[in-house]
C-alpha cells in the first residue's frame, strides 16, 4: 500500500550512490517560453556541503524544489541516495526561500518546528517521546527555546527563518535543501547557521545552500555550483567565483554599457 505523505516510503539508500545525482534535467514551467531547467546534470556526495549561486531567475529554487519532488521535470533523472523522488521523503528536508511561506498560518514555533516529524510519523499518528526530543534539540540549536509558544506569524523574519531551519532539523534527515536561508538573518545567526550545517557535514549529511550572497562563499563552503539555467561551472568555489564568470552573471560587463549620454543625444536630433 502506498502512503504518499511519509510513514511507509522509507526505501533504503542504494549502496555507492551520491547523496544526489541529477541527469540532464529540463524543467520548463507552464505557459513559459524558455526552460527554467536546461540540461542540468550535477552529482553531490555524502557529507559534502555545496552552494548553490547564480543570479536572480537562474533557476536555484527550481532545482531545489525538483529535488525536493515539489517539481516534476519534463525530462531527465533526479536520484536521492539512488532511489527516485519521493521513494524516501523522510530522507530529504527542504527550507523554502521565506518568501514562499505562508506565515499567517496560527501555529506556535513549537508546532511548526513539530511538522518535521511528519515525514516519519504520517499524518495520523501522534508524535512520541523521540518525536518531542527531536523538536527540543532543534528548538535548542536555533536558539528558538524562549519564543517556542509564540505564533509564527509574529515573529520577525530572521526568527522565521530560524524556524524553517529548526524544523528541517527536527527531520533529522541525511540531504538537507536550504533555499537562500541566509536571507533576513543577522551576523550572529548566519554563524550560528554554518556552525550547525558544518556539524551535520561532519556526521555524513549532505547540505546544499542557494544564496546570492557571494560574501559567504570562500569562507564557508568549498564547493560551488553556478546555476545559469544550465551548470556554467561546478568546482572549488575559488575557481567557481572568478571575475569573469561573474561579470557575465551579473550583469557588470564594461563593454557592453550604454553609449555615453551625449551620444545618445547626437541619435536622438538626426
Ligand atoms: P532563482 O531561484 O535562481 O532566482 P527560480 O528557480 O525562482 O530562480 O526561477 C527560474 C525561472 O523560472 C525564472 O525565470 C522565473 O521567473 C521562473 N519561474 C519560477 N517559478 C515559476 C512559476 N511558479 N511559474 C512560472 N515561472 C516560474
Ligand atoms: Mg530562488
Amino acid at each position: 500500500m502506498n502512503f504518499p505523505y511519509g510513514g511507509r516510503l522509507h526505501a533504503m539508500p542504494q549502496e555507492g550512490a551520491p547523496a544526489l545525482q541529477a541527469r540532464n534535467l529540463r524543467v520548463t514551467y507552464p505557459g513559459a517560453e524558455r526552460s527554467a531547467l536546461e540540461d542540468v546534470s550535477l552529482a553531490v556526495e555524502h557529507g559534502e556541503k555545496v552552494a548553490l549561486i547564480g543570479p536572480n531567475g537562474a533557476g536555484k529554487s527550481t532545482l531545489i524544489k525538483a529535488v525536493a519532488g515539489l517539481i516534476a521535470p519534463d525530462s531527465g533523472q533526479i536520484l536521492v541516495y539512488g532511489n527516485r523522488v519521493g521513494a524516501c521523503h523522510h530522507r530529504t528536508a527542504y527550507v523554502p526561500q521565506r518568501g514562499e511561506v505562508r506565515w499567517n498560518f496560527p501555529v506556535t514555533v513549537e508546532q511548526a518546528v513539530m511538522m518535521g516529524r511528519y515525514a516519519h510519523l504520517g499524518w495520523l499518528k501522534r508524535p512520541g517521546a523521540k518525536d518531542r526530543a527531536a523538536v527540543s534539540r532543534a528548538l535548542e540549536a536555533m536558539n528558538l527555546l524562549p519564543l517556542s509558544g509564540q505564533q509564527v506569524g509574529n515573529l520577525s523574519g530572521g526568527q522565521q527563518q530560524r524556524v524553517m531551519l529548526a524544523r528541517a532539523l527536527a527531520q533529522e534527515s541525511d540531504l538537507l535543501l536550504l533555499d537562500e536561508p541566509l536571507n533576513n538573518v543577522d551576523v550572529r545567526t548566519q554563524a550560528l547557521i554554518f556552525d550547525i550545517l558544518d556539524q551535520l557535514a561532519i556526521e555524513g549529511k549532505t547540505i546544499i545552500v542557494s544564496t546570492h550572497d557571494l560574501g559567504t562563499l570562500e569562507a564557508e563552503f568549498r564547493r560551488a555550483i553556478f546555476l545559469d539555467r544550465a551548470v556554467v561551472a561546478d568546482g572549488p568555489v575559488q575557481q567557481v567565483i572568478n571575475p569573469d564568470l561573474l561579470a557575465r552573471a551579473y550583469g557588470f560587463q564594461p563593454h557592453i554599457c550604454p553609449p555615453e549620454p551625449e551620444a545618445f543625444e547626437v541619435e536622438f536630433q538626426r
